[in-house]
């Protein structure tokens, strides 16, 4: 995330079919396919803050045998697409770093799975996401300087795909798995 702001659309597929026909239209659009991944990641509870409440996140992010502590800060919508402060750090031993959360009274709340291909179409960071439980989804995040370009860029981006009129999601993977496994009458 450029200058430590993340600015992100999400919006849910079809059904992970349709994640294959996108999948092919990034590669019809030339878009560079980066890796696959599978992310596991642990949502952290803060001892004394509700981050429900406030919009914040603290994760350690296990991927493929790397490790990354990321802090996100609350969201502002612009043109369909969340901005918020995101700050990420390399883990060079996790279960270390996970020990220091712990003695500091931070509590694992909650672990989100998912398999991820990156791609990347002009400025903006293309991932289809096949989350454990919950579906496949894309997500459209800018990689560079600046904010109101940065949302006219994902839109262009969605556009190319075929997505853009898609409703759009401001929930985190986290909520809808909470929503799923809790559902309010
Ligand atoms: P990234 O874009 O960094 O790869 P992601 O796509 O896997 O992350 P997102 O759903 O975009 O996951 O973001 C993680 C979300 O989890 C954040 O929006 C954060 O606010 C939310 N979150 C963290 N802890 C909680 C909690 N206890 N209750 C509800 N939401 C939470
Ligand atoms: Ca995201
Ligand atoms: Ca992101």
């Amino acid at each position: 995330a450029g200058g430590g702001v993340e600015v992100e659309a999400k919006l849910r597929l079809r059904d992970c079919r349709e994640l294959e026909e996108v999948e092919k239209r990034l590669q019809e659009l030339g878009a560079v396919h980066e890796e696959d991944v599978a992310e596991e990641d642990t949502y952290y509870q803060h001892p004394c803050r509700d981050f429900a409440e406030t919009d914040e996140a603290l994760r350690v992010r296990l991927v493929d045998g790397r490790a990354e502590l990321t802090y996100k800060g609350p969201k502002r919508i612009i043109g369909g697409s969340k901005a918020r402060a995101e700050y990420t750090i390399t883990l060079e031993d996790p279960s270390s770093a996970r020990r220091i959360l712990e003695a500091l009274g931070f509590r694992p709340a909650a672990v989100v799975r998912k398999r991820r291909s990156y791609y990347r179409l002009d400025g903006v960071s293309v991932s289809l996401d096949r989350v454990e439980g919950l579906g496949c989804f894309l997500e459209a995040e800018y990689t560079g300087e600046g904010g109101q370009e940065a949302a006219r860029a994902i839109e262009e981006a969605l556009e190319k795909l075929g997505v853009a009129e898609r409703e759009r999601i401001y929930k985190s993977y986290l909520e809808l798995l909470l929503e799923k496994k809790a559902p309010e009458a």
